[in-house]
């Protein structure tokens, strides 16, 4: 059996698992504002494995208290076709948009769930650029939660109407994601109700290690490079602690690299890593689910990568863009352009990696969520036909 605790990823103080406690009290009273979260919590396990993995027993929270929902599982598959055109055999597509709301963020949402009905919570609270809403809105739904979402005005629609579909309360925020999150905080803390916000829930960072765990499963290896999208950096750290978990429990021998790929025009992470410091900046990039001006996991995540050697990229949204198109018509999966950011990241680098490696996209998101952002590289039809004479 295995056990689980909390562990302070700064100072390794450690907790039991608790819906009160989500930062560190003692690093999180030095908390600034414009920096990321201090006092991040990590899940930890302890004891052995005694049968074959399953990813549930390497979860926190007993498999029963999960809703009975398709999340994860998500295909890991190649297209032969892009394959071919970039004469790179073994690249590989995670792909997530599967999940029940589209998007990888659901990963999260379903732990937190699980999480609050073993609590016999019936609330939870976030802010989201949109996906965690969209996502935790959906998995609220079906796991019987009430679940309040602060959103950025500017959020694209789609992502604000699967919200209220699925029946959140949805307030808008005038202003960025970061002001959404601290007004979310504020009132989840006035009303003591359980808060998902990435990050500061340590669990929304454990939820998402079971994309690595599928990974091994289902190459039945760890694959030697994984492409990230990055915003806030809670993917990227639930990667890491997906494969650092199956290294514990010595079934994996190395962490592989993993490449955070960050927008031009939201790059804290990346900066960071190039100067050890993070330094506010003011995000713009047609991709939303990784804009971000303080990336909240931003401590948590910069040293995983210089611990397990990872790298950063950055690439322009127009790369972005064509990326998107590329993935879209050549292997015919539509990914939003967060999502896409981890094919263009590829592309950056291919010359880099030997031509034989095992690589894996984390394709995150649904296209459909940002259809605006699509239109740009696409040509609409100019006119409509009554007969098909006008064709010829
Ligand atoms: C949230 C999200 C990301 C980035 O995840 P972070 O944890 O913020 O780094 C990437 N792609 C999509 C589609 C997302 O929704």
């Amino acid at each position: 059996m295995i056990k689980f605790h909390y562990q302070c990823s700064q100072c390794g103080r450690k907790f039991d698992i608790t819906p009160e406690l989500m930062l560190c009290p003692d690093c999180s009273r030095n908390q600034k504002p414009d920096e990321p979260l201090r006092g991040v919590l990590e899940v930890k396990l302890s004891g052995r494995l005694h049968c074959q993995l399953k990813v549930s027993d390497m979860l926190p929270v007993a498999a029963e208290y999960f809703p009975m929902i398709p999340v994860g599982n998500t295909p890991l598959w190649r297209s032969a076709e892009l394959n071919r055109s970039l004469d790179f055999p073994n690249l590989y597509l995670k792909d997530d948009t599967h999940n029940l709301t589209g998007s990888l963020k659901d990963r999260a949402s379903y732990l937190v769930a699980a999480f609050a009905r073993r609590e016999k919570i019936n609330e939870v609270v976030l802010a989201s650029t949109g996906n965690a809403g969209s996502s935790m809105a959906g998995i609220g739904a079906a796991a019987g939660l009430n679940v309040t979402l602060f959103l950025p005005e500017t959020a694209p629609q789609a992502k604000m109407v699967q919200a209220l579909q699925y029946g959140a309360r949805v307030i808008p925020v005038k202003g960025n994601y970061d002001r959404a999150f601290d007004l979310s905080l504020e009132y989840s803390r006035k009303h003591n109700l359980l808060s998902r916000n990435t990050a500061y829930n340590p669990l929304t960072i454990e939820g998402k290690k079971t994309v690595a765990l599928e990974i091994y499963h289902q190459l039945e290896r760890a694959p030697d490079f994984i492409f990230v999208p990055t915003g806030d950096g809670v993917i990227l750290g639930g990667v890491y602690k997906g494969f650092r978990d199956l290294k514990k429990l010595n079934i994996i021998s190395e962490i592989p690299t993993i490449v955070a790929v960050q927008s031009e025009g939201s790059d804290a992470i990346a900066r960071a890593f190039e100067t050890g410091k993070f330094t506010p900046v003011a995000a713009k990039t047609v991709a939303d689910s990784i804009a971000v001006d303080i990336p909240r996991n931003g401590y948590y995540a910069l040293k995983q990568l210089q611990q397990y050697n990872g790298r950063c990229l950055t690439v322009s949204d127009d790369a972005i863009l064509s990326a998107q198109k590329e993935l879209s018509s050549v292997a015919g999966l539509f990914a939003e352009p967060a999502a896409a950011a981890a094919y263009a990241g590829f592309l950056k680098m291919k010359a880099e990696l030997p031509t034989d490696s095992t690589v894996v996209l984390l394709i995150t998101g649904s296209g459909l969520k940002d259809i605006d952002a699509a239109m740009t590289k696409i040509e609409f039809p100019s006119k409509s036909i009554t007969s098909l004479e006008e064709l010829e």
